[in-house]
């Protein structure tokens, strides 16, 4: 029962409904036509004859006084020569009173088939009809024309020509076969033909349906075949496989996502799990002697003082990548930045680390932006050249360009190798020579800077050529 309700069903039934309909309106109305006109050609034969015989009639008499022609035409001798093998005839006065009548030779019945009086009376006085049916008392039919014959314009008789109509009836009636058997085989071959065609059409359908199954269990790599017609089908299709795609994608984005927290996780617990180790090192040791002298408890407190401080720079800057990652949009306010840098650095006092700082900073440069953690992103460019290039020089730079306003720090230290660059951004990713905890962070000191910067629709990018120092520049929107 359901396979009846399905579309490929009722599809089929309404087209082959609407295909019944047409093929009956269409043979009722080519029967009516081809009746009629079977009708006029048969009714216009009878009409040339009358016309001959009139003209051969007036003729044959043309020696006669035209009262006696006219008498001869009224008369049963004019009659007996209208009627012929099939044609019977008659003579009728304008009111429709009978004058003469002639059955054809091989009619069956002697009476010549009549009209109404008022069929004939207005035959008379306007112009007859093309053509008239009489059924005699039997039931036969007969196919009547009538011809006004005038003396001037007055309508003085009526000459009546009638056939019967059973070759007429037996021609529509072979026309009506036709109609009905071509009718029903053309139906018989839709009703075979249109399941398969509508099935057809449907087919994509089906496939899609199939694969929305399979999409919803999680086969996110399934598409459709897409017809080659560009029909409402194939733009379905086309919809769908983008659909598809856009799920597909949002599951690899959603999957990559989970991937990086776990990542992260794994990394951040094995960073706090190094300092926790070394501190519970520390008191297992202590817990161990009975008696402590107070160096080594001196050591060993400014040991576990160093390791908790380590931990808790890890647990901040982990803090601010979580704040500034989260897509919160920081709040910000008018920076200018050649003084803001300017104040970042002289905080800084770079110089008393070791390093050797010169400033290009050009005047007026003012973005907007959250100071506490754009001071962050200066800090921590300039202690990663510390930490990297010691003794180097690291020559500050603020400029405008491209519309946009920029932060960059060249330093003259070794550089950073050409496997370390694509990843120095990575969260927990250290450089090969940064490896050594002595020299090297946590790894999340660039991650946290692209982070900020990003927060305020800004990129960071990095350049080095190793042993020809590194270059970062920070690229931020300008204050409108
Ligand atoms: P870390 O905590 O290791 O400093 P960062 O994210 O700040 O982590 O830096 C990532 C890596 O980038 C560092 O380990 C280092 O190898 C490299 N790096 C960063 N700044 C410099 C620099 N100025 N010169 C050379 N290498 C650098």
């Amino acid at each position: 029962m359901a396979r009846f309700r399905s579309l490929r069903w009722r599809l089929t039934c309404l087209y082959l409904g609407l295909l019944a309909v047409l093929l009956l309106a269409g043979g009722i109305a080519q029967y009516f036509a081809a009746r009629e006109v079977l009708f006029r050609s048969n009714a216009d034969v009878l009409v040339s004859e009358y016309n001959a015989v009139f003209t051969a009639f007036k003729r044959q008499n043309a020696s006669r006084p035209a009262t006696v022609v006219r008498a001869l035409i009224l008369s049963q001798t004019f009659s007996d020569e209208l009627r012929s093998r099939r044609t019977s005839a008659a003579i009728l006065g304008p009111n429709g009173g009978l004058i003469a009548s002639t059955p054809a030779t091989l009619a069956t019945s002697p009476d010549v088939p009549t009209l109404t009086i008022q069929d004939y009376r207005t035959a008379a006085l306007s112009r007859p009809k093309a053509y008239y049916m009489a059924t005699a008392a039997d039931g036969s039919t007969s196919l009547v024309v009538l011809n006004v014959i005038r003396n001037g314009t007055k309508a003085i008789a009526l000459a009546q020509l009638s056939i019967p109509t059973d070759d007429i009836d037996r021609t529509l009636s072979l026309d009506r076969q036709v109609a009905v058997i071509g009718s029903l085989s053309v139906l018989l071959l839709a009703l075979l033909l249109s399941p398969l065609i509508v099935g057809r059409a449907l087919r994509p359908l089906k496939q899609m349906s199939d694969t929305a199954g399979k999409l919803a269990a999680g086969d996110y790599k399934q598409r459709v075949a897409v017809p080659r017609s560009s029909d409402e089908i194939g733009t379905l299709a086309v919809a769908f496989n983008q659909m598809a795609a856009g799920i597909d994608q949002a599951f690899e984005v959603r999957r990559q996502s989970e991937e990086q927290m776990r990542h992260f996780v794994a990394d951040a617990s094995h960073e706090l799990r190094t300092p926790l180790t070394s501190i519970a090192g520390y008191i297992d040791v202590l817990g161990r002697r009975e008696v402590v002298d107070p160096q080594t408890l001196q050591a060993s407190l400014a040991a576990m003082q160093q390791e908790s401080a380590r931990m808790t720079r890890l647990v901040n800057d982990l803090l601010t990548l979580t704040r500034f990652e989260s897509g919160r949009a920081p709040s910000r306010q008018p920076v200018v930045l050649d003084r803001f840098v300017g104040e970042a650095l002289d905080e800084l006092s770079l110089r008393d680390k070791g390093a050797v700082e010169s400033r290009d900073l050009q005047p007026g440069v003012t973005v907007r932006a959250d100071p506490e953690a754009l001071k962050q992103v200066v800090t921590n460019l300039a202690q990663n050249a510390l930490k990297y290039a010691p003794g180097a020089e690291q020559h500050w730079s603020v400029f405008q360009a491209d519309g946009r306003a920029a932060i960059r720090l060249q330093d003259t230290g070794p550089g950073i190798s050409r496997q370390d660059l694509p990843h120095i951004f990575e969260r927990f990713y250290r450089g090969e020579k940064a490896r050594d905890r002595s020299t090297g962070g946590s790894g999340l000191g660039l991650a946290i800077a692209k982070s900020i910067v990003e927060a305020h629709q800004g990129t960071i990018e990095a350049s080095s050529e190793p042993g020809q120092g590194a270059t970062f520049t920070a690229w931020l929107p300008l204050a409108a």
